[in-house]
């Protein structure tokens, strides 16, 4: 059945709610074919039912569709990572054949080294390495990791760069790295700050909310009243 066919599913989209989310299309066999984002998901959708998509696969993506799912989110951002995550578990049909097109970016991130990286790849490699992704464009995963590091400032430079500094750089200026090769972020510290980035990525929220907060009440307990303020960002982020 196609979408003229299908009044009901033509006013759910329709009725697309005016706030940033994620949206699942799905065919007759109920199979996600399609996850995207949007900061106005009516305002998405609208670009659909109106032909202003003009990607080459979004009519034949529509004319497969049969039913979509919305998922409503306080942030652009976290529409972002919600979407990727969704594409990893879901893999949809037409969002493998927009990524076989292009380049895949990932974040990588390697547990291993003393100070880990957070940093943007295009390819995976089989190494320690964690990798989060794949985004559907250099964009989103600059976006992304734009967003990250606000939230989770770890260092970004290159190791060998890293090694060889003495004085924090202009990522330190502007808030986004707390500066390890200068020494103003212990390695402990550092450390927990880089498992919450990995819980972040992979969409595991509840569990990292526990975490954070817990982090908190240590930091206030040992009068670090600035630190638990970072925290609690970090909590409502
Ligand atoms: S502040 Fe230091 S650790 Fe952070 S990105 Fe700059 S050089 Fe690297």
């Amino acid at each position: 059945m196609n979408m003229e066919e299908n009044s009901a599913f033509k006013e759910k989209m329709v009725s697309a709610p005016r706030s940033p989310g994620v949206y699942l299309m799905l065919d007759e066999r109920g199979r996600v074919i399609y996850v995207g984002k949007a900061n106005d998901l009516k305002s998405r959708i609208a670009s659909y039912l109106t032909g202003r998509d003009t990607r080459p696969m979004a009519p034949f993506l529509m004319a497969r569709v049969h039913d979509i799912d919305f998922i409503t989110t306080t942030t652009e951002k976290e529409a972002l990572i919600l979407e990727n995550n969704l594409i990893k578990k879901h893999r949809p049909r037409y969002n493998v054949i927009l990524r076989d097109d292009k380049t895949y970016y990932h974040l990588s991130l390697n547990p291993k080294e003393p100070y880990p990286r957070l940093q943007l790849v295009r390819k995976r490699l089989n190494d320690d390495a964690l990798y989060f992704g794949p985004y559907p464009s250099g964009m989103a995963a600059k976006e992304t990791l734009r967003f990250v590091q606000q939230v989770f400032p770890l260092r970004t430079c290159r190791s060998r760069f890293f090694q060889l500094r003495t004085r924090p750089c202009l990522e330190y200026q502007i808030g986004r790295c707390l500066a390890p090769c200068s020494g103003f972020i212990d390695e402990s510290a550092y450390r927990k700050l880089a498992d919450s980035t990995v819980s972040f990525l992979q969409g595991r929220r509840r569990e990292l909310i526990s975490d954070l907060k817990k982090q908190m009440e240590e930091a206030a307990q040992d009068l670090n009243y600035e630190e638990a303020a970072r925290l609690r960002d970090r909590i409502h982020s």
